[in-house]
């Protein structure tokens, strides 16, 4: 299995060189090769997402990504900025579902704004589509009424097919899980959400075993916060998606420990921190790796189909918990809680292989 990996900019090189320890660990035949995004792209080719490296992403079974982005770069046309790149990759690769999990280790549970009780051993997944909807409908744009006010426009819609791929990605998520899946619309109001709708629940006819169950997405979001251990896999749409997956990582209050996948419609997918590069603490050895250690751990779950690689990598990650080891962004500062002690970026990647 070929595997692209792309560290990218920043603490990028940094957190994916442990991920990197943690695969090869666990001595899989993996064949990892390496190229240049974002900024690193631009430095090295000229483009963030030099042909090379675009070839590369296409050849292998799964990305890995790192993070990119660099003050050193703001500067730049907009096409030749790091994120860019990635958006474009995303794009090529056709990734359109995009799972975003929400664990708190009851260990961090104090790190959220939310009550320990409510949120400890919290585990949820919210797949969010992820090329369509409002943000890509058209007609868009801003014009001039005849009264010479101006008018805002953009448009909601979704075809059957986009809603019946993301329904599969959804229902095939919740088979690998708790075998329950949640799909959220505002089907009250919206035309598209009622088609929807309907799409989700002819789709869910070929997974008997999943139970289904509908939320309107402001009931959702208030479900998030008042009781969100109710969930297993939530499905939704690209906008209410890039809300409700924000406020769920928020529950967990640790930007270091999230993981996340963007997947195509054969499981081929691209697995990355939900964190940027963190400039601010680059080359410090102080950035926690543990995101991208768990994105791996999906990769190794959604695209290799090594479920059993993919719950080890886990248990190892809860068990460096469990044993006190913080990164920072983890470490209660001052002095850290009872039984913690503060390591580096490397430090965190062996005890993740010492605990494998
Ligand atoms: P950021 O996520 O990089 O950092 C936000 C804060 O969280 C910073 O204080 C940072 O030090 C901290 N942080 C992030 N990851 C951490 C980790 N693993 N361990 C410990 N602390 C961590 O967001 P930002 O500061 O808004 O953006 C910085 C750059 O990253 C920008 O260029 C931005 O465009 C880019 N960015 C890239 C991605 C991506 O590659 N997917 C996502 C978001 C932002």
């Amino acid at each position: 299995m070929k595997i692209a990996v792309l560290p990218g900019d920043g603490i990028g090189p940094e957190i994916l060189a442990e991920a990197l320890k943690v695969l090869r660990a666990l001595k899989l035949p993996l064949e990892m090769q390496e190229a240049p995004v974002g900024g690193a792209g631009y430095d090295a080719a000229g483009d963030p997402l030099p042909e090379a490296t675009l070839a590369l992403a296409r050849s292998a079974d799964a990305v890995l990504f790192g993070a990119v982005g660099g003050w050193e770069y703001d500067k730049l046309p907009r096409p030749m900025r790091p994120e860019q790149g990635l958006l474009r990759l995303r794009k090529e690769l056709g990734l359109f579902a995009n799972l975003r999990p929400a664990v708190v280790y009851p260990e961090l549970a104090s790190a959220s704004t939310v009550k320990p009780e409510i949120v400890a051993g919290l585990d949820i997944l919210i797949l969010r589509e992820l090329t369509g909807d409002i943000y890509f409908g058209e007609p868009r744009g801003v014009h001039t009424l005849a009264s010479g006010e101006r008018e805002g426009i953009n448009t909601m819609r979704y075809t059957e097919s986009e809603v019946r791929r993301i329904a599969h990605s959804g229902f095939r998520a919740a088979m690998q899980r708790g075998k329950r899946l949640c799909s959220v619309d505002k089907a009250n109001v919206l035309e598209t959400s009622g088609l929807w709708r309907e799409v989700v629940i002819e789709v869910a006819k070929e997974y008997p075993e999943v139970e289904l169950s509908h939320l309107y997405v402001d009931n959702c979001a208030m479900q998030l916060i008042r009781n969100p251990k109710q969930f297993d896999v939530i499905v939704t749409g690209n906008i209410f998606g890039d809300i409700l997956s924000d406020e769920a990582s928020m529950l967990t209050g640790s930007i270091g420990m999230l993981p996340s996948a963007s997947l195509d419609a054969n499981n081929k997918g691209m697995y990355e921190p939900i964190h940027g590069s963190a400039p601010d603490i680059a080359g410090k050895n102080v950035a926690n790796p543990l995101a991208t250690i768990l994105s791996a751990a999906m990769m190794l779950r959604y695209s290799l189909n090594l479920a059993a690689e993919a719950d080890r990598v886990e248990a190892a990650v809860r068990r460096v918990l469990a044993q006190g080891l913080r990164t920072a962004d983890i470490y209660s500062e001052p002095g850290g809680a009872a039984g913690t002690r503060k390591v580096g970026t490397r430090e965190m990647g062996d005890a993740v292989v010492a605990a494998l």
